[in-house]
């Protein structure tokens, strides 16, 4: 399926940041593996082990702004979560073609904001890392709204305090229920990405326009 941005309607490009313009091969080799093993380190058990005791917390907090906040998880696991992402950053990577759609959109004079539930710490080391931060024109972080993405309320608060159209806005994000929490807000133009993971298979994407990532967008026609 391709999906057509009517251009002439975008004012605002709203993009998420993990698996949409990063890999998110990153964040899951990090909860799936890295803090499973050294869990069960510091414990003294098995990585399964360790991981029959994590997922049941993962999955209980998913989707609510506690699943995106480090210090949460540091405290419930005992681990100094930050200093672990900071030894594995030579991981963080874009997406391919990510930079291209940033530079794309920036030329055809776009507001261009990041818009994640990412702690702080979490974002602005892989802005750092990748050296993606200086394309954005403003970074949204949900902690600062009390609510995450998937909220419609978090939607209605951001346009609140940073004054966007959203009939004039695109928004695009890996998560269906961001994106349909956005829509509900009324966010007129959605597109999903179906391979947040590269290392991963594709998502199904049901009911929402999708591509395999950012770049299947391009191009992104300059303004006449
Ligand atoms: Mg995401």
């Amino acid at each position: 399926m391709t999906v057509a941005v009517n251009w002439s309607a975008v004012d605002h490009v709203l993009l998420d940041m993990d698996g949409t313009v990063l890999d998110l091969a990153f964040d899951n080799h990090f909860w799936r593996e890295l803090v499973p093993q050294r869990y069960g380190e510091q414990k003294g058990i098995s990585c399964e082990q360790a991981w029959r005791e994590l997922e049941p917390q993962f999955h209980r907090w998913r989707g609510r702004l506690e699943w995106y906040c480090l210090d949460f998880w540091s405290e419930l696991t005992r681990l100094d979560l930050a200093a672990l992402k900071t030894e594995i950053r030579h991981r963080i990577r874009p997406l391919e073609g990510s930079e291209d759609f940033l530079r794309a959109v920036k030329a055809r004079g776009c507001a261009l904001w990041l818009v994640t539930n990412a702690h702080r710490n979490s974002w602005s080391l892989k802005l750092e890392q990748t050296g993606l931060g200086p394309w954005f024109d403003r970074v949204v972080c949900s902690h600062d709204f009390d609510a995450p993405k998937e909220d419609v309320d978090f939607w209605a608060r951001l346009q609140a305090q940073h004054p966007f159209n959203p009939a004039r806005t695109l928004l695009v994000d890996d998560s269906l229920p961001v994106l349909q929490a956005a829509r509900d807000h009324g966010v007129d133009q959605l597109v999903a990405i179906r391979r947040p993971d590269s290392t991963a298979p594709a998502q199904t994407v049901a009911g929402l326009p999708s591509v395999d990532v950012l770049a299947d967008l391009l191009p992104v026609p300059p303004r006449s």
